[in-house]
């Protein structure tokens, strides 16, 4: 079985505030005599379900085409978290094994609606993510829109992360997931120079 862990991007989806919302734009239409349609898009690389690249937040970063591929496919413990903001400590999770490979944190932000940009959300402390590491972590993804604070100008989250040698994903959906074992599969772009890249983000269950 498959879950399907990814916003859905429309016109509607929320963007960080300032950033660029997603427009696609029909250049070539068969109704008008075009042999195909065509559509360019505009678009923040952070929209919907996104991996963030070093990039994003490091001068001297990794692009996306460059990123880890191995962190973003394999084993991922899913938990639940019913605190709805500020940050995230090992105590406000269920209790977690020695190995956690990859952790995806279901909060209650899943169950907004895309065109909602929450002012606030739960976020990984670096305290937690030193933790995560410590258990041979790779990747950590959110169902909030960052790693650190909508407003924090350090990004203490976001740095831990890169100095643990792990990668994230955000805006997950998590809805309707059990908490449990399973195994992820969130491949980003091979874009140059990008700072980032949505995913379609599944869960597959273990047989
Ligand atoms: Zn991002």
């Amino acid at each position: 079985m498959i879950y399907d862990i990814t916003r859905r991007v429309t016109v509607n989806t929320a963007v960080f505030p300032g950033d660029t919302p997603y427009h696609p734009d029909l250049k070539l239409r068969i109704t008008s005599g075009a042999s195909v349609n065509l559509v360019t898009v505009t678009t923040t690389l952070h929209i919907g379900t996104h991996v963030d690249a070093y990039f994003h937040y490091t001068p001297d970063g990794a692009f996306v085409d460059a990123m880890p591929l191995e962190a973003y496919i394999g084993r991922a413990h899913v938990v639940t978290t019913t605190k709805p903001d500020g940050e995230l400590t090992l105590e406000d999770l269920p209790p977690l094994p020695a190995r956690v490979e990859r952790l995806l944190i279901h909060s209650p932000i899943s169950d907004l609606p895309e065109s909602i940009f929450p002012e606030t959300f739960p976020y990984p402390s670096a305290a937690l993510i030193a933790a995560l590491a410590a258990r041979s972590c790779r990747l950590i993804g959110v169902d909030s829109p960052s790693v650190d604070r909508a407003d924090s100008a350090d990004l203490p989250g976001h740095h831990a992360i890169r100095q643990h040698g792990m990668v994230n994903i955000e805006n997950l959906v998590l809805t309707g997931v059990p908490d449990g074992e399973y195994e992820l599969i969130a491949l980003p772009l091979k874009l140059a120079d990008a700072c980032a890249s949505p995913v379609r983000a599944v869960l597959r269950t273990l047989t």
